[in-house]
């Protein structure tokens, strides 16, 4: 079965971890998970959450959920509890308590008089566009400030005014003082502490400067004394800054940071601030649309956790570039969701069938599902009135067609073999209803002197509940919607990613709690929609994934 745990592949990040349990230098490790609460966590950070809490509990260690909360005008709390029930979703428990890096920030403050009182960091006058001017190029060295050499009396003086809020907004920063000439722009005296009036969801009123990211994060992880900080490949360039602040200060530990590639989707987009874009614009519904790349957004569409783990071993780690086509996650989805969901009959696009011989047939009891007698049967019951699939009938069949044709017979699922006698029409010539004939001796059995090649599900109408079916497609029409610099990349949105249908199902489904999945028959795996979704009310079903990856044949 695809949900039992596969073995892990050995990666880069693995091969380090064992040679430093091998050598002593750490006898258990410790990682994080480090998002920003600034918005909802998307397909990448599943890759990273895999990652960084799957190697703790490999290797019996432990894995720590830090917020990242150094930017107060753009986080909520509702990213926070977010984040935190989508780690959860995913299956994964952080240790102990969640982490803040505004937990720390007093500790960052005094962090930052050591520095500025062993003459490491300073306090900028500059403003912010002079600074970019000092700063230089990628070719060409930068400068020293003029306040580069302020005694350390002064700079412990004004940044302590930083603090009691003293100075305008963006009035000053404190940098630390490393090497304006360095050939990493990082190195050139970056800043380590802003002035910004703002409310912060923790620490609400009590700072008015807060400590930049590269800053902070280097000292959080020491703090919490993680042994491998990993992060994406844009960070690269930041490790020697993280070793330097770590080098600087008398830090608990040195944990290393590692690098590796980020997941990009094809066909969607993996940035927060795009998908952000995507809300605020009203081109999805939010954040969990369930055709947003966002665990939300998978969980509603009825992704399972497993799923999306089992995606996240298949990519793999790396350093090389993780482009990956989403039939990839497709095709781990559905892997999953084969084995475990019960199957049952739905109809989207309905054409009517009036069975012309019925008298009363038999019902048959069906399983849930051909491989797990445990799951259960209902009766699929047939009545004289059937719906059928509209393109499961063809008055002029193209060569090879198995399904329904005047004349031709047909197998109903778990039913009677069914032959149509008529097409009904209506003014504009189009086919409104079937006629048809059951054999009545082919219940459970073939039918004398004949084959019937084709199987359609149906549903009988007396008996069916009618649904709302919402079918999803790809949210972009191009693969890397985000690629082209001149362009929006809304203007690549597909705009038949959604298309709402009323549908009809089985009445076994009635009771179905919210995210309930089933596979409907030829149609695909299907969702309880967790927000709409009634159980014996108003039905809603999201279509998670079609049974086949026909997209490609379909598009191309
Ligand atoms: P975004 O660009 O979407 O805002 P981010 O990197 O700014 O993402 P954070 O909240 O800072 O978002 O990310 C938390 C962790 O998730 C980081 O360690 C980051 O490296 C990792 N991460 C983010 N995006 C991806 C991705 N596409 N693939 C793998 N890891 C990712
Ligand atoms: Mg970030």
């Amino acid at each position: 079965m695809s949900s039992t745990p596969q073995p892990v592949a050995s990666n880069f990040i693995r091969n380090i971890i064992d040679a430093d349990l091998a050598s002593g230098k750490h006898a258990s490790i410790v990682t994080r998970f480090p998002p920003e609460p600034n918005g909802y966590l998307h397909i990448g950070h599943a890759k990273s959450i895999c990652l960084n809490f799957g190697l703790a509990l490999d290797y019996k260690g432990r894995c720590n959920l830090r917020f990242d909360d150094t930017n107060p005008e753009k986080e909520s709390e509702e990213y926070a509890r977010s984040i935190q029930e989508d780690v959860q979703w995913l299956g994964f428990q952080w240790h102990g308590q969640v982490r803040w890096a505004s937990d720390y920030f007093e500790q960052l403050y005094e962090y930052a008089i050591d520095l500025i009182r062993q003459g490491k960091a300073y306090v900028e006058d500059l403003s912010a566009e002079q600074m970019r001017e000092y700063r230089g190029t990628l070719t060409q060295a930068g400068r020293n400030s003029p306040y580069r050499e302020r005694p350390v009396e002064e700079n412990l003086d004004l940044f302590t005014r930083m603090r009691n809020g003293e100075f305008a907004d963006g009035s000053k920063v404190l940098r630390a003082k490393i090497d304006m000439a360095s050939p990493n722009i990082n190195l050139r005296d970056p800043a380590i502490y802003r002035i910004r009036r703002a409310h912060h969801i923790r620490t609400g009123d009590k700072w008015c400067i807060y400590p930049m990211y590269d800053y902070t994060h280097c000292i959080s992880d020491a703090l919490e004394g993680i042994t491998h900080s990993i992060c994406t490949l844009e960070f690269e360039d930041h490790r020697p800054l993280y070793d330097w602040v770590l080098d600087n200060l008398t830090a608990p530990c040195h944990p290393q940071q590692i690098e590796f590639s980020r997941l990009e989707l094809h066909y969607t987009i993996t940035s927060k601030r795009k998908l952000l874009q995507l809300v605020n614009e009203k081109h999805v519904s939010g954040w969990d649309d369930p055709r947003m790349p966002t665990i939300s957004g998978m969980r509603r569409r009825g992704y399972t956790p497993e799923g999306i783990r089992e995606f996240a071993r298949r990519i793999g780690v790396s350093k090389s570039d993780n482009s990956v086509d989403m039939a990839v996650m497709e095709g781990a989805i559905r892997e999953d969701l084969e084995a475990r969901v019960p199957r049952v009959m739905a109809v989207v696009n309905p054409l009517r069938v009036t069975i012309t011989n019925f008298d009363g047939a038999q019902a048959r009891e069906a399983d849930f599902h051909p491989n797990h007698p445990e799951f259960g049967k209902r009766v699929v019951p047939l009545g004289k009135e059937l719906f059928i699939e509209a393109d499961d009938f063809a008055e002029l069949p193209p060569a090879g067609w198995k399904r329904l044709t005047p004349g031709g017979e047909v197998r109903l699922r778990h039913s009677y073999v069914m032959r149509c006698d008529e097409a009904v029409k209506d003014a504009t010539g189009k086919v409104v209803e079937l006629r048809c004939s059951i054999d009545h001796d082919t219940l459970g059995k073939n039918p004398e002197g004949r084959k019937v090649k084709g199987v359609i599900h149906f549903l009988s109408c007396a008996h069916a509940l009618p649904a709302e079916m919402r079918l999803y497609d790809r949210l972009f029409t191009v693969p890397e919607p985000d690629a082209g610099r001149d362009v929006d990349f809304c203007t690549h949105l597909n705009p038949t990613s959604f298309t709402l249908v009323q549908g009809w199902v089985e009445s076994c489904v009635k009771d179905a709690a919210p995210e309930t999945r089933y596979q409907f028959e030829r149609l695909g795996y299907f969702c309880a929609d967790r927000r709409e979704h009634q159980a014996g009310g108003k039905l809603v079903f999201n279509r998670t994934v079609t049974l086949k990856d026909s997209w490609a044949k379909e598009h191309n």
